[in-house]
This record gives structure tokens, C-alpha cells and sequence, in this order.
């Protein structure tokens, strides 16, 4: 569902992704993973079509990038989207009703299947009893399953995740990919996680993709071995072998 061809990009004069080819195909569950400044939020900014690349293309259902219209099939939830200030004023609701705006239009009035669509996106993400609390008032585990449902609610094909565990429990992450792999096997969402907890990630992705400016690896989670990555980081990464 999404080709990555050949794309290279920079910033200024920094280069920060330099010929990387990733297809994402429907139905897999794709880790990336790779060391801060490696370019994987810049990626994800270009298959949003947040940045244009320098070289190369980006096809969504294959459709060229800056020709697709369809965004409602792809939910997104960005890296600083757990960092809302306490006092933010919204309730949980409002945040996720927010989700569906893209599809009804800003400024319409929810039905009742909106209304019951917020409702059974809020249990799936184990929030509901939260519902009428101020998203500022929640942990940040807590905010980042609303901004999780906020992206689930217009019902996408495919869910971008960028970095979505910082700073949550152990507990919680392991919660977390329960939720992912659920999404992935029973809804048939396909998903992009960026992550940094190697160790959690590859006991559930079907695809792990390591990237350094350039793409060191992509292939299916059983053929990726700890070294690959050790290599990129510097240091030894451990991972929990299945
Ligand atoms: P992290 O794991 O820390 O989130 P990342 O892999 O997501 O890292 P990017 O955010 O894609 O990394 O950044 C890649 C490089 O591009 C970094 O060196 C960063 O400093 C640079 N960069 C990112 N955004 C900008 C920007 N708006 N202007 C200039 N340089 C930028
Ligand atoms: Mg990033």
C-alpha cells in the first residue's frame, strides 16, 4: 500500500535519507527502527506529504504522494503527540471526535453512529471510563491511547505510528502492541511503528526495516537478527528472541 522508491532528501545541505527503497505491503505490520537523527520521522513526514523528497517517489494505493486525496484511509500519530501541557481543555471525546472531522467536515454535527463509532474506539483502546475527562489531566500513556483512537475513529487502512511507547510502562507497552497486533490480525490494518524498544517490537511485527540514512535492513521479522541493528547503534541491542 505504500512504495518508497529511491528517495533521498535533505535538509539544508544535510543529507538525511539518501536512496531508500521500502514497498509496505498490505496486511504486514512493519517496525522501523534506527538511531536518533537517522531520518525515520523526516520518512514518515514524506509519506504524509508533509515533505517533498529531493529524488525518488512516494505512492499511497498507488497513487503518486502529491496526487492522493484518499487521507482519511491513513491515521497518524505523530512523535510529539503525548507532549499536550496539562491544562489542555479538551475531554477525551473532543480529542478523538476530532478524528472524524477529516471524513464529515469541521464544524458538522455527530450522528449517533459517530457518536457510537467514539464510543466502541474508546473501549477498543481501553479508555472509555475517561471519556468525559480533560485529555490534560491524563498520563501520557494514557493521552497517547486517545490520540491512538483519534487516529482509529475514521476507521484508516493503514495506522503510521511514530514513536509511540516514550515513556510509557513496561506494562502498558506490552499493552500497547497487544492493541497493534489486534488491529493488524483482526481489522486488517496495516501498520508502520517506529520504535526504539527493538527488544518488544520484534515479537510482534511481521517486517522490521533499520534505517541510517540509508535503509540497512528490510525483511521479514524471522530473517532480522540483533547484529543488524548492534551495527547501527553503536552498542549492543538486546532482543527477546521468540
Ligand atoms: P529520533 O529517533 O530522535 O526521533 P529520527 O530518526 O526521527 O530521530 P529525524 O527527525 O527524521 O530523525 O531527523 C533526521 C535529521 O534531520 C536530524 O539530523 C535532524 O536534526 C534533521 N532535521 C529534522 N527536522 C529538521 C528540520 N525541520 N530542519 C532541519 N533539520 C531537521
Ligand atoms: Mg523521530
Amino acid at each position: 500500500v505504500i512504495q518508497i522508491e529511491n528517495v533521498s532528501f535533505r535538509y539544508g545541505t544535510q543529507n538525511v535519507l539518501e536512496k531508500v527503497n521500502l514497498t509496505i505491503e498490505q496486511g504486514s505490520f512493519l517496525g522501523l527502527a534506527g538511531p536518533n537523527g537517522s531520518g525515520k520521522s523526516t520518512l514518515i513526514k514524506i509519506i504524509l506529504g508533509f515533505e517533498t523528497p529531493d529524488m525518488g517517489r512516494v505512492t499511497l494505493f498507488h497513487v503518486p504522494v502529491s496526487k492522493f486525496k484518499n487521507w482519511e484511509k491513513i491515521g497518524y500519530v505523530s512523535q510529539k503527540a503525548n507532549s499536550f501541557n496539562t491544562g489542555f481543555p479538551a475531554t477525551v471525546y473532543e480529542v478523538v471526535s476530532m478524528g472524524l472531522y477529516g471524513k464529515i467536515g469541521l464544524f458538522r454535527f455527530l450522528n449517533k453512529k459517530h457518536k457510537k463509532k467514539i464510543d466502541e474506539t474508546l473501549q477498543l483502546v481501553g479508555m472509555r471510563e475517561f471519556k468525559h475527562r480533560s485529555i490534560g489531566e491524563l498520563s501520557g500513556g494514557q493521552q497517547q491511547r486517545v490520540f491512538i483512537a483519534r487516529a482509529l475513529v475514521s476507521e484508516p487502512e493503514v495506522l503510521i505510528l511514530d514513536e509511540p511507547t516514550v515513556g510509557v510502562d513496561t506494562q502498558s507497552v506490552q499493552q500497547f502492541y497487544h492493541l497493534m497486533s489486534h488491529l493488524n490480525r483482526e481489522k486488517k490494518i496495516t501498520l508502520l511503528l517506529v520504535t526504539h524498544d527493538i527488544g518488544a517490537m520484534t515479537k510482534y511485527v511481521t517486517h522490521v526495516a533499520c534505517l541510517n540514512k540509508r535503509l540497512h535492513f528490510h525483511g521479514s521479522s524471522h530473517d532480522f537478527e540483533e547484529s543488524e541493528l548492534s551495527s547501527l547503534y553503536g552498542h549492543d541491542v538486546t532482543m527477546i528472541t521468540h
